[in-house]
C-alpha cells in the first residue's frame, strides 16, 4: 500500500500521522499549534521522520481557514484571515514546497473530515453528502457530485444567519466577531459557554434546557441545507455533537420546523438513518489528511502518464 502524511492542522495543535488508512495509521504525532514558522518547522521534522519510516508519496493537510484554494491565484495554499492570530497570509503550500518535492493535497479542517468520510466513513459511496461540525466552530463541507464543493474557495456555512429564537433565547448577544445571529453565534460549543455559563458545553446535564434551544438552532441550519443542496445524508461531527441525547432533539425539530413541506419518506421517516455521526468517530479529520494525499499522488501520477 502508498503510504502518505496526512496533517490536521486545528487552532490548538496539529496532528501528525503516517500510514494508508483508518487502520493503518502509524505514530501519531500531536504538536502544540504556537507561531506558524514553529509550529511548521516541527510538521517539517515530523515529515521527515516520517520518510525515514516509510516511502511517503505525497502529504496531505487538512487545515483552519479560511484558505486560498482558488488554484490560478497567485496566492493559492495561504492562509487569508486567520481565526488564529499570526497566521493571516501564511503560505502554507509554499513552506511545505519548499522542504519537499512530493505531491500535496491541501483543503480546508472541515472539507478534509468531509473527505474522509467519503473515502472510509459514512459517506462512502454517496456523490452528494454533507458533513458538518459543531464544536469551537461550526463548519461544514459539500461533496456535490463525487466532488467537494469549492465554488469561490470554500464554503463558510457556520456563518449562515439563522433567526434568533426570541422567545427561548431572549438577550444572548452571541460569539462571533461578525455576526449577531449566525450558526455559529448562537449554536457553537463557545455559545453554549457563554450563554449558560459553564466552563465547557459538555458539563450541562442531558436534561438541561440548553440542549432543547441547541437542537433547535441545528435544526434550523440543517434544514437550510437540506433544501439549499439536498444532500442524500448528513454526517455531524465536532466536540457538542458527543451527547447520544442531542441527535434525537435534532431529529424532532427538524419535523416540527419542516412542518411537512419535505415529502421524501427516505428523509423523514429515516432521520436516524439520514442524519448520522462521523463513520471514522474523531479520526476523520486525520483520515481525511491521509486522503487528500493519497488524491495527490493520483493526480500527479495521471499528469506524468499522460
Ligand atoms: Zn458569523
Amino acid at each position: 500500500m502508498n503510504q502518505f502524511v496526512g496533517i490536521e492542522g486545528g487552532g490548538t495543535k496539529f496532528v501528525c500521522v503516517y500510514g494508508s488508512s483508518p487502520t493503518d495509521l502509524q505514530d501519531r504525532t500531536v504538536i502544540k499549534t504556537q507561531k506558524p514558522d514553529v509550529t511548521m518547522k516541527e510538521v517539517i521534522e515530523y515529515i521527515r521522520f516520517a520518510q525515514k519510516k516509510a516511502d511517503i508519496k505525497a502529504i496531505g493537510l487538512a487545515i483552519f481557514g479560511p484558505l486560498d484554494l482558488d488554484l490560478t491565484s497567485s496566492t493559492y495554499g495561504c492562509i487569508t484571515t486567520a481565526a488564529k492570530p499570526g497566521w493571516e497570509h501564511y503560505d502554507v503550500i509554499g513552506t511545505l514546497k519548499d522542504s519537499f518535492n512530493l505531491p500535496i493535497g491541501l483543503d480546508t479542517d472541515v472539507n478534509g473530515s468531509a473527505i474522509g468520510e467519503h473515502r472510509w466513513g459514512a459517506g462512502q459511496g454517496l456523490s452528494d453528502f454533507l458533513y458538518l461540525t459543531i464544536g469551537t466552530g461550526i463548519g461544514g463541507g459539500a461533496v456535490v457530485g463525487g466532488e467537494l464543493l469549492h465554488g469561490a474557495s470554500h464554503p463558510e456555512m457556520g456563518h449562515m444567519l439563522v433567526q434568533q429564537n426570541r422567545a427561548l433565547d431572549p438577550d444572548f448577544e452571541g460569539v462571533c466577531l461578525y455576526h449577531k445571529n449566525c450558526l455559529e453565534s448562537l449554536a457553537s460549543g463557545p455559545s453554549m459557554k457563554t450563554r449558560w455559563k459553564v466552563d465547557s458545553a459538555l458539563d450541562l446535564p442531558p436534561d438541561h434546557k440548553a440542549w432543547d434551544l441547541e437542537a433547535h438552532y441545528l435544526a434550523v441550519g440543517l434544514i437550510n441545507y437540506m433544501l439549499t443542496l439536498a444532500p442524500k445524508r448528513i454526517i455531524m461531527g465536532g466536540g457538542v455533537m458527543r451527547q447520544a441525547h442531542l441527535l434525537p432533539k435534532i431529529y424532532q425539530e427538524i419535523v416540527t420546523h419542516l412542518n411537512g413541506y419535505l415529502k421524501d419518506d427516505k428523509i423523514i421517516q429515516h432521520l436516524d438513518t439520514y442524519i448520522v455521526p462521523p463513520g471514522l468517530g474523531e479520526d476523520s479529520g486525520i483520515c481525511g489528511a491521509i486522503a487528500l494525499a493519497e488524491k495527490s499522488f493520483m493526480l500527479a501520477e495521471k499528469k506524468c502518464n499522460r
